[in-house]
């Protein structure tokens, strides 16, 4: 099942998506999320009618993320790290956090504010949803506690990444630079064995792999993320970007004004936000 969120007459609904329609519910995703009922199924609008938005709104914490989760993407970084982070791959997942406020729709435009930063770089990502809280999960439960998959594009600012301590949070966490969605696919109906990471920018495919390539499973990140650290319905775990990344090209290529990202991992949907000049300071 495709869970969206849509806006009608004013109030926030959750919907099921099917084919070209959405089947309006009498509830939200972030509720359904944690455990509340379905509803009855409304009204049936088509998909091309509606603006999808992020499916969840609501959020207990900052973004869970983890980094360095493809082995190429490493490597692709080495020497590039500007004297951060180690010099081999680690052996358990790198765990890092971003603010809620950088959540934006699958359709959004992504904030883009040259003062700030100058290193604007993508990276496309599987994201996963709670649906059960649970601590130290062993990783044969895991999935048990997943309520779904999803699309994000961990959109970063290289140099403020750097700018801070070596701490992550401040480059990850500018306002409304996440696209998140297009909807939540439960995890009863995903095949986690091969799915399809890609970002392209302006129609050039610039990140393609699978998520078969992942150091750290799905379900390891959740064992190792929950060892003695609760996880709650409706948190949102990032799984980590392949190689590709702007700021590891040679030449580099980062994002400006105008440019159209598109983030897809196949059986989950799709992205496409516009990066567009928004005075953040
Ligand atoms: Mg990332």
């Amino acid at each position: 099942m495709k869970l969206a969120a849509v806006t009608v007459d004013g109030v926030r609904r959750a919907g099921v998506v099917e084919e070209d329609s959405i089947a309006l519910l009498s509830t939200t995703v972030d509720d359904i999320v944690r455990g509340a009922p379905m509803g009855t199924h409304g009204e049936v609008l088509p998909l091309a009618e509606v603006r999808l938005e992020a499916p969840l709104h609501r959020f207990n914490r900052d973004i869970l993320c983890t980094g360095w989760n493809y082995l190429d993407h490493f490597l692709e970084s080495s020497g590039k790290r500007e004297g951060q982070g180690p010099a081999e791959m680690p052996l358990r997942p790198t765990f890092f956090t971003k603010g809620p406020d950088t959540v934006i729709g699958p359709s959004d435009d992504i904030a883009y504010d040259p003062e700030i930063s100058a290193k604007w770089d993508y990276e496309a990502e599987i994201a996963m949803v709670i649906g059960r809280d649970g601590r130290s999960i062993p990783e044969e439960k895991a999935l048990d506690h997943v309520f779904g998959f999803l699309v994000a594009n961990d959109v970063s600012q290289r140099d403020l990444q750097r700018a801070h301590g070596g701490q992550w949070l401040k480059g990850k966490s500018l306002d409304a630079t996440m696209p998140l969605g297009p909807w939540i696919t439960t995890a009863d109906s995903v095949d986690l064995t091969d799915m399809q990471v890609q970002c392209e920018v302006n129609g050039v495919l610039l990140q393609n792999a699978s998520s078969a390539q992942m150091a750290f499973s799905f379900t390891r990140i959740i064992a190792e993320l929950s060892h003695g650290m609760t996880l709650r319905a409706g948190d949102v775990i990032l799984t980590g970007t392949p190689s590709g990344i702007g700021a590891a090209r040679e030449p580099q290529l980062f994002l400006h004004d105008g440019d159209v990202v598109v983030t897809r991992v196949s059986g989950l949907g799709e992205l496409r936000n516009t990066v567009t000049l928004t005075e953040l300071s």
